[in-house]
């Protein structure tokens, strides 16, 4: 009989299938349900012994990180996690960065919450894992494939497996007590395509604004903003601007978090940019030049809040303290 290792994954506490590695001042988890990632020691105590304050917390939302270390959602999308308690952390590696648990616990919010939110994840990740095959046979197992779906356990992914199947999701479909045998309906890959096409770029903020040269230093600025609030900037840079380039940037805008609208050099294709923003209910975020506002359509300066800037410095800052007041961070306590 083999010996009960005292190996446990931080994340889902189990110990079969684990293993732990240490390596200098950090542990290198192998996990089967969670997969590959790094704690450092500090969090693997946390995790483990229940210290602090802030245990609550991450305990509530333990299938957050199980499932985002699952799909290894990470800023570039490729690296495995590091995970460290606090802000101050050790350096970024060729192949790990460091990031703290409740900034990551942010960077994958919004996170799936209700039954149909946790469906559409999961079909989401069936997608990537059929390589393309419409035919794929997938195999599920109950205790190892749970946070595919963001499920908390192992009952709320059975349930949500059932009712997949019950609306039609399934096709050709074989349960045991392990798990499920399946291939995706037509229903499905369906449904996996409309989400696609509405699927929100959850750090993208879109940058409207004038491309010629001489404003390309306030475009920095804006973008600079941007990141410096934790999002990614998008802004289509193309100086012509014919048809097409409008409607790329309106199908960037659909999927962006917020924009950003420098209405300085009060070009048309800005207009119709922030039009289409507000249509699409999104947070906007307007700037001009402070030289530039006696130019700006009475319209505008009437009824929207329109942000004046003097510089570069001055932009940045202005852009990045709206976004924070004003772009929700959407999980909350
Ligand atoms: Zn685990």
């Amino acid at each position: 009989m083999p010996e009960e290792s005292d190996e446990k994954c931080p994340i889902c506490l189990r110990t079969s299938g684990v293993s732990v590695e240490s390596q200098g001042w950090s542990r290198r988890i192998q996990c089967s349900t969670c997969g590959k990632f790094y704690v450092s020691e500090e969090l693997y105590d946390f995790t483990l012994e229940r210290l602090g304050s802030g245990f609550e917390k991450y305990s509530k939302n333990r299938f957050i990180l199980q499932g985002g270390l699952r799909e290894k959602i990470s800023p570039d999308g490729k690296r495995p996690i590091f995970l460290t308690i606090k802000k101050s952390s050790p350096k970024d590696t060729d192949d790990v960065y460091a990031i703290s648990m409740e900034d990551y616990l942010e960077l994958l919010s919004p996170i799936p919450q209700n039954p149909s939110q946790k469906i559409d994840k999961l079909l989401s990740n069936l997608e990537k894992m059929s390589a393309g095959s419409y035919g794929h046979l997938f195999q599920l197992n109950f205790e190892t494939d749970y946070p595919l779906a963001y499920a908390r356990d192992v009952a709320e992914f059975s349930f949500l497996l059932s009712a997949m199947n019950e609306k039609g999701l399934f096709d050709m479909t074989s349960k045991s007590n392990v798990g499920w045998h399946f291939r995706l309906s037509i229903d499905a890959w369906e449904r996996i395509e409309e989400n696609k096409n509405k699927r929100i770029k959850l750090y993208q903020g879109f940058v409207a604004c004038w491309f010629a040269d001489k404003h390309d230093l306030f475009r920095k600025a804006i973008e600079r903003g941007i990141k410096n609030a934790g999002y990614e900037p998008l802004s289509i840079k193309e100086k012509n601007y014919p048809e097409t380039v409008l409607s790329k940037a309106l199908g960037e805008i659909r999927k962006s978090r917020f924009v950003v609208i420098d209405f300085t050099g009060q070009r048309d294709t800005v207009f119709v940019e922030f039009g289409f923003a507000l249509g699409q209910g999104l947070e906007t975020i307007l700037v001009i030049n402070k030289n530039d506002w006696k130019n700006l359509k009475e319209f505008y300066v009437t009824n929207y809040n329109v942000r004046r800037y003097s510089d570069e410095k001055d932009l940045e800052g202005i852009v990045e303290t709206a976004i924070l007041e004003r772009v929700e961070a959407p999980l909350c306590d």
